[in-house]
């Protein structure tokens, strides 16, 4: 809120307000969308806070709505307006992928990724055409070659109608820390690292892919600039392109240069499991679509390299299951690390859906076996996970967690007195890691023991669902999920209840002697008494 002077000059508010609402087009500072000044709802604001040397004259004011003006995501109103479209982004682009938008939706978002160059190689250098404009720019940059790779390159700026983004290569969101890029720019400070990306010339004319680099882009497309200098690698084959994929992956991986989430490592191994399928298709003279052998013959056949296979077929596996857009429970996942709204972190998903239904052993059976009637074991494990999650999902979380509320410090808000609602304490304590880890248990047990009893058959744990289960079994886990969350347990709100088992992390062991026994380790009584699967199955 601006106190300023001027009405000392015979200004008034009103008439700075007047002012402010024609130069800003009759639109608010930070939303961009129109205000009535008429309707009482706005706000005269420092664009610079005084605090960070902003100055109280009228060049330094600004008109917003008072509603943006009290949420806004930062002190300084241009940082404000930059990170409110980033929120207004995260919403519209969000829902899919890692639930965040990544830099093809800012790309499209801000008019990029239209038309290829027009291009052509002459001995060591590239030229190119910019045609989408009235008066055609053409331009040339010089080719190098990559010393130890041998890979050729140019050094080339391009208005971002050029300008795509490989989320193959780089499936990376951008997060929130966009922010922080945000304000280095806007205080001047120039961007210091190239983007890079890679082109291939096809028929005279090439798409240029970003693959890195795309945080610092979007933090300057959001401020505006609209054109940006990458390091372009051209790529004469699919060996060259599966160079990079395998360079980048290892950069966020083995080597650490760049802070890749779990969930993005896992989707990189899944791409290269996928490159391994073409390698193996191409050195063995098999069609493109061919799929008759199994990862057993993958395995041996690339030896060298059997340890790092064995994990990007479990990642596939993984990534197909997160990333699936049947999947309910993702959008109560967290991908970047630490959760705060959401519930569950990616890493949880893994250490308690994953570890225990994901069979890491490589399968026998070939690529395609039994995938037209639905009974492949990889596909009906994939399946069969989403499903599950799902049936978490649903009698868990959906309607029920409240994402306004989100998932910090809710015991201690609990203790402290405040009002938190049954279904979201219940929802919050439910899938806390530990917990969830033991009530798969006794889905895992519910599942063996039908296999057994109704169809006489005996499975091993970890092959469990690579094999069809019936409706009726479907029937048997969501009443056992249903009578776990139903236990009065999750809605206690007994204080020193809420310190001693819900307060910090427990092991997986303090929970399953809990469920199995009905009191902790320390001899405390929590449930009447153990669990039972007979019980929960009724
Ligand atoms: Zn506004």
């Amino acid at each position: 809120m601006v106190t300023c002077h001027c009405e000392e000059q015979n200004v008034s508010r009103t008439e700075i307000a007047e002012r402010l609402h024609e130069i800003q087009g009759k639109k608010c500072f930070i939303c961009g969308r129109p205000i009535d000044l008429n309707s009482g709802d706005w706000q005269i604001d420092h664009i610079v806070p005084r605090a960070a040397g902003g100055k109280d004259e009228p060049q330094n004011f600004a008109l917003t709505h008072e509603i943006c003006n009290k949420k806004k995501l930062d002190s300084d109103l241009r940082v404000a307006r930059c990170m409110f479209k980033y929120e207004e982004m995260k919403e519209k682009y969000g829902k899919r992928g890692f639930n965040h938008p990544n830099l093809g939706d800012f790309l499209e978002e801000f008019g990029g990724a239209k038309y290829p160059l027009k291009i052509s190689k002459i001995n060591d250098e590239i030229e190119y055409e910019f045609w989408h404009i009235s008066t055609i720019k053409s331009d040339k940059s010089n080719l190098y070659k990559d010393a130890l790779s041998g890979l050729n390159y140019s050094f080339i700026s391009l208005p971002i109608e050029y300008i795509y983004h490989d989320d193959r290569i780089n499936p990376r969101a951008i997060g929130s820390r966009v922010k922080g890029l945000i304000e280095e720019f806007l205080h001047g400070r120039p961007q210091l690292h190239v983007s890079l990306a890679w082109t291939k010339i096809e028929h005279g004319k090439a798409e240029v892919k970003v693959f890195d680099g795309q945080h610092k882009i979007a933090a300057q497309l959001l401020l505006g600039v609209r054109e940006f200098p990458l390091r372009v690698f051209l790529v004469n084959n699919e060996k060259d392109l599966d160079l990079l994929l395998v360079t980048n992956t290892r950069a966020g991986t083995v080597l650490r240069q760049v802070a890749f989430d779990m969930s993005v490592q896992r989707f990189l191994g899944s791409q290269i499991y996928w490159e391994k399928i073409d390698q193996y298709r191409q050195l063995k003279g098999l069609e493109e679509n061919d799929l008759s052998f199994s990862e057993k013959d993958l395995i041996t056949f690339f030896k060298g390299e059997h340890r790092e296979l064995k994990k990007y077929i479990i990642d596939d596996v993984r990534t197909y299951v997160i990333h699936s857009p049947e999947n309910k429970l993702k959008d109560y996942i967290e991908f970047g690390g630490r959760a705060a709204e959401k519930p569950l972190s990616y890493s949880t998903i893994e250490k308690t859906f994953f570890t225990f239904f994901i069979n890491k052993e490589p399968l026998e059976t070939p690529l395609s076996y039994k995938l037209e009637v639905g009974e492949n074991p990889r596909q009906l494990e994939k399946e069969q996970l989403i499903k599950l999650m799902n049936m978490f999902a649903e009698e868990i979380l959906i309607g029920k967690y409240d994402v306004d509320i989100g998932s910090a410090k809710i015991e201690e808000k609990l203790r402290k007195g405040e009002n938190i609602p049954d279904n979201h304490l219940r929802a919050i304590r439910l899938t806390r890691e530990e917990v969830l880890y033991n009530i798969l248990r006794y889905v895992r047990d519910c599942i063996k023991r039908y296999f057994l009893l109704a169809m006489g058959k005996s499975v091993e744990d970890k092959e469990l669902f690579q094999y069809k289960f019936p409706e009726q079994l479907w029937g048997h886990i969501r009443k056992v999920i249903q009578n776990i969350a139903n236990m009065p347990l999750w809605i206690n709100r007994d204080t020193g209840l809420s310190s001693a088992i819900f307060g910090g992390k427990q092991s997986y062991d303090y929970w399953k002697t809990l469920f199995d026994t009905g009191k902790t380790p320390q001899g405390v009584a929590v449930l009447p008494k153990g669990l039972s699967l007979d019980e929960l199955l009724t």
